[in-house]
């Protein structure tokens, strides 16, 4: 059995990450990990589908079980994401895909090498502070705040594979699609073993 691959999306908060890593499991065999936060929900969001919302002792013991394959501080909230799971899917042969943060993606980068990294960009600064304000649930500091650090978080994108930037969603989520496609084409092991299967058949 071959292993799946592990995608990690990252990119500045409101660059639309959530809603392209939703429509590429509607699209495709991929499994999303749910993260576990001490952020509280947001109007809409399902425990355990959004998020796990946990308080923080109960993120800090999963943290001292070494339950997480990576983990970060964001905006003042903890997020993680839990270990078995994303390792079960793999070890099963599916794809598993992380929407985290820059931090998060850096950790997986040393524990995980094998990840494909696609950094998510918005059009503009001026539509990705149209999409932070449009969701409602930031203040105006917090907005600017977002803003700032997305400047920052865009100079770590040479850490990364491959950029798409999210103007039209399905165009995105099309380009993402491609990708996980390329990478599946990549000459690797499973490569090798169907062409020992062509040296059997009769020529
Ligand atoms: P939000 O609170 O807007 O849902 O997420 C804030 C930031 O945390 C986003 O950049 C999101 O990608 C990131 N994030 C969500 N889950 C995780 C996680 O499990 N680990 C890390 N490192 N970041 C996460």
């Amino acid at each position: 059995m071959h292993k799946g691959l592990l995608f990690v999306v990252s990119g500045p908060s409101g660059a639309g990450k959530g809603t392209i890593c939703k429509s590429l499991t509607e699209r495709s065999n991929i499994d999303l990990s749910v993260s576990m936060t001490t952020r509280q929900p947001r109007p809409g969001e399902i425990d355990g589908v959004s998020y796990y919302f946990v308080p923080k002792e109960g993120f800090l013991e999963n943290l001292e079980n070494d339950g997480f394959l990576e983990h970060a501080c964001v905006f003042g909230n903890y997020y993680g994401t839990p270990k078995a799971p994303v390792l079960e899917s793999l070890e099963e042969g599916r794809d598993v895909v992380l929407e985290i943060d820059i931090q998060g993606a850096m950790q997986i980068r040393q524990s995980y090498p094998k990840a494909i990294f696609i950094f998510i960009l918005p059009p503009s600064m001026a539509e990705l502070r149209k999409r932070i304000t449009r969701r409602g649930s930031e203040t105006e500091a917090a907005i600017n705040e977002r803003m700032g650090k997305a400047l920052k978080e865009v100079s770590y994108i040479d850490k990364y594979d491959y950029c798409v930037v999210n103007g039209e969603l399905k165009e995105a989520v099309d380009r993402v699609i491609a990708i996980v496609k390329a990478e599946h084409s990549r000459v690797a092991e499973d490569v090798y073993d169907l062409i020992e299967k062509y040296k059997k058949e009769e020529l």
